[in-house]
């Protein structure tokens, strides 16, 4: 589409609406937006792989430069998810690359207001201790009515947005084997 000066100046007026302007005026983006995308995974090395959040199985494809991952995208030579991803597979990439990532233990002691950082092998110790004490004081093997249960109440497992398939199987077996009944994750909600 040609636009004459006054148009583009209009259309440009205010810079949070320069683009919605220019998209409303009938500019299209598509273009450059490709182009922007292919010079950023041009040199890179493509590797063929799967999402890994749920068991749809989105294929994928990872680009990485030089070892570093650059983009990931949907594989367009799936025949299920066909180069689509969900939101959250959309987003794998920022699990990889999020500068908002926690990469540290934090706890906040009982009664403390501030977060410290800690040792991880310290936190596993601690969060093992604290599985163990709370299943042993609350086991219950069977109830009044003889009913063989083997099971605790007391302990809530919950799985977050980033555990992948296998975390997850893992998870539920320990879970289980403990006794704990409770068990729930994000991709369910
Ligand atoms: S989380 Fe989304 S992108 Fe990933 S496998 Fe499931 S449906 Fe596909």
């Amino acid at each position: 589409m040609a636009l004459s000066r006054r148009e583009f100046v209009q259309a440009s007026a205010g810079a949070g609406t320069a683009l919605g302007s220019l998209v409303g005026l009938g500019l299209s983006l598509k273009p450059a937006t490709a182009r922007a995308q292919t010079l950023r995974i041009q040199e890179a090395k493509a590797t063929p792989s799967v999402c890994p959040y749920c068991s749809v199985g989105c294929a994928t494809i990872v680009h990485t430069i030089e070892g570093e991952i650059v983009n990931i995208e949907g594989d367009p030579r799936s025949p299920h998810n066909e180069g689509c991803l969900c939101p959250k597979g959309a987003a794998i990439y920022q699990l990889h690359k999020n500068p908002n990532r926690a990469t540290k233990v934090l706890h906040r002691r009982p009664g403390a207001t501030e977060w410290e950082e800690v040792d991880l092998d310290w936190a596993m110790d601690r969060v093992a201790e604290l599985v163990q004490r709370t299943r042993d004081e609350t086991f219950v093997e069977r109830l009044s009515d003889g009913t063989l249960v083997n099971h605790t109440t007391a302990i809530f497992s919950l799985g977050g947005a980033t555990l992948d398939n296998e975390w997850n199987h893992l998870q539920q077996k320990l879970m289980r084997g403990l006794g704990i009944v409770a068990i729930e994750n994000q991709a369910r909600i």
